[in-house]
């Protein structure tokens, strides 16, 4: 199938950044959301992103204007109808997802492909609660989507092959590699991660050492580009927790028991560099 625009449900931290590869491919992209200030956060982030290409000049002023005019806005789901693949990228919340693709499996082409960016919730469950199960696959992207190159390509157990390879094709015209993973809680990348960002987490709630040397010890004894409390900011620790909460219930395994601080934080509005304040403080102007 030639796929020649996509929608992108959700402008947030993740849904911004698959637009912006996508657009950059030269697809058009419909971005919803659910009010215009979602929409603006997106498209600014994705201005700031690609400003900041244009100043290493990897990128010209020209290619910026024409690359954001294939970026259509909307908060009306309906605007979709025309794309031929959906990435769905909205919260990490299971009753959302099912509502938002019982909607999209109403409103999108018959033929369109229907995938999502879930970062753990069952791909095989989201694919049953619509008509067209063997059109729905999980496209896994990495933060920040525009810099990590791997995409896992989640089937479900419905998961047609003409519909793995749609989403593989257009996951390599993006530039970006394809991994092949089977459904399970946390898919393979979220499922080795967590479980150490956890850790990290819990080292810090029992007062092991601070935040700065928790992510030293990873950075200079394990070569890890990042301390792993400085990576749950960036993904955001809503997201990190309920990824948590779908491997510890998915498994029913004590190993992947959520630290408590997770929920505190959670609850005090601390969801990383996307409230300006998680584990570290942020000055987000
Ligand atoms: P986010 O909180 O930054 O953004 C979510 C966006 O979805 C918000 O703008 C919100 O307004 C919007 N939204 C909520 N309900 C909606 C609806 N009904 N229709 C349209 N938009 C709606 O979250 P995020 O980090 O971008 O995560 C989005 C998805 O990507 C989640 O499934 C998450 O697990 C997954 N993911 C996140 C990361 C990460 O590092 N943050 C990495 C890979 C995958």
């Amino acid at each position: 199938m030639e796929v020649k625009s996509v929608a992108v449900i959700g402008a947030g931290t993740m849904g911004n950044g698959i637009a912006q590869v996508i657009a950059a491919s030269g697809i058009g992209v419909v971005m919803t959301d659910i009010n215009d200030a979602g929409l603006k956060r997106g498209l600014d982030a994705i201005d700031k992103s690609l400003q900041r290409l244009v100043s290493k000049q990897k990128l010209n002023a020209g290619d910026k204007d024409a690359l954001l005019a294939r970026i259509r806005t909307t908060t009306r789901l309906e605007d979709i109808a025309d794309c031929e693949v959906v990435v769905e990228a909205a919260t990490e919340n299971v009753d959302l997802k099912l509502k938002i693709f019982a909607d999209l499996d109403r409103i999108a082409k018959t033929t369109a492909v229907l995938a999502s960016n879930t970062s753990s919730i069952s791909l095989t469950r989201i694919a049953g609660s619509t008509k067209r199960p063997a059109q729905v696959i999980g496209m896994h992207f990495f933060n920040p989507v525009p810099v990590m190159p791997l995409v896992e390509l989640i089937r479900a157990l419905q998961t047609s092959d003409a519909t793995y390879q749609t989403i593989r094709t257009l996951t390599e015209k993006l530039g970006k590699s394809p991994v092949e993973v089977k459904n399970s809680p946390g898919f393979v990348g979220n499922r080795i991660l967590l479980p150490m960002i956890n850790e990290a987490v819990y080292c810090l709630h029992e007062g092991l050492a601070t935040a700065e040397d928790i992510d030293s010890v990873m950075k200079l004894g394990m070569g890890h580009p990042m301390g792993p409390l400085a990576l749950a900011d960036l993904i955001g620790l809503d997201t990190c927790l309920a990824i948590l909460q779908v491997l510890y219930e998915g498994f029913k395994d004590p190993k992947y028991r959520p630290c408590l601080l997770w929920q505190e934080k959670v609850d005090a509005g601390e969801l990383g560099r996307k409230s300006g304040r998680g584990f570290f403080v942020y000055d987000n102007k």
